[in-house]
């Protein structure tokens, strides 16, 4: 059995990851920052359908959090090696540039890039000695093409993406891929306060993506047939940007 690490696990897209990876026969720790109530219905919903789980809270803005949490993990779990790693636990703080307020960008900022780095760095040593493992990261389209009002959030998912380059070149070797998904519009919480209707013209599939529609290509990612695809972003958008 796989153990997999899926950073915002809880809700939206992090929770249809959970649960494919768990229908796929991985066990799935579930990590999230602060709603307990939803990591634990995540929880519930991979047992029921026949899968194992646990929960894993550490803020991905916070170095000495990952650190100490994913240290005692392992020494609580010796026999278990996280070979999957998804990172895809993100937030918004949109603004136009002019005002946007120092929190908002380092806030962004921490928990996509530095978290991604963080979690990732500590995570990544066991691959490299097992010389096996699979790294997903979320990206988004706002990371590739840009996004008004959304300076942040567009270059800490560039720089994702180039990490996730720069990373595949480096563990290649070692017989781990490292990718990212691109989503474009997906109905989640993040996305509550956008409406839909507005954009239905201009997205050719004409409506916004489901959270298991980024699920399948995430977890496509991380199975054997991907073992040649490394420095990837594959957009999931309904065909918006390509
Ligand atoms: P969501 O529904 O808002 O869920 C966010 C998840 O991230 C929750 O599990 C949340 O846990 C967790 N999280 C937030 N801050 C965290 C932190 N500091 N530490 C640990 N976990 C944290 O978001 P989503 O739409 O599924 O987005 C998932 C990923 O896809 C993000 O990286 C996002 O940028 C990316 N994305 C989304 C869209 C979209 O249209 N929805 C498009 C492109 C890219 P708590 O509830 O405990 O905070």
């Amino acid at each position: 059995m796989r153990t997999a690490l899926v950073t915002g696990g809880s809700r939206g897209i992090g929770k249809a990851i959970c649960k494919k990876l768990a229908a796929e026969g991985c066990h799935v720790i579930i990590n999230y920052k602060s709603n307990t109530e939803e990591a634990q219905n995540t929880l519930n919903e991979v047992i029921a359908a026949g899968g194992t789980g646990e929960l894993l809270p550490f803020n991905c803005g916070d170095k000495n959090d990952i650190e100490t949490t994913l240290s005692r993990w392992q020494t609580e779990n010796p026999d278990r090696f996280i070979e999957i790693l998804v990172n895809n636990a993100g937030i918004r703080r949109d603004n136009v540039m002019v005002m946007m307020s120092d929190e908002e960008w380092y806030e962004v900022i921490n928990i996509h890039l530095n978290g991604f780095f963080h979690v990732t760095r500590a995570v990544s040593k066991n691959m490299v000695s097992k010389r096996r493992g699979r790294i997903v990261n979320v990206v988004s389209l706002s990371g590739v093409q840009g996004m008004q009002g959304q300076t942040n959030y567009s270059a800490a998912k560039a720089g994702v993406i180039g990490a996730t380059k720069a990373l595949a070149r480096e563990v290649g070797r070692r017989n781990i891929t490292v990718n990212a998904v691109a989503p474009g519009f997906i109905k989640t919480d993040m996305t509550e306060d956008i409406d839909e209707s507005q954009y239905k013209a201009v997205i050719p599939a004409g409506r916004f993506g489901t959270p298991e529609e980024v699920a399948a290509a995430v977890c496509f990612l991380t199975s054997a047939e991907a073992s040649y695809i490394t420095g990837e972003v594959i957009q999931v958008n309904g065909g918006l940007y390509t």
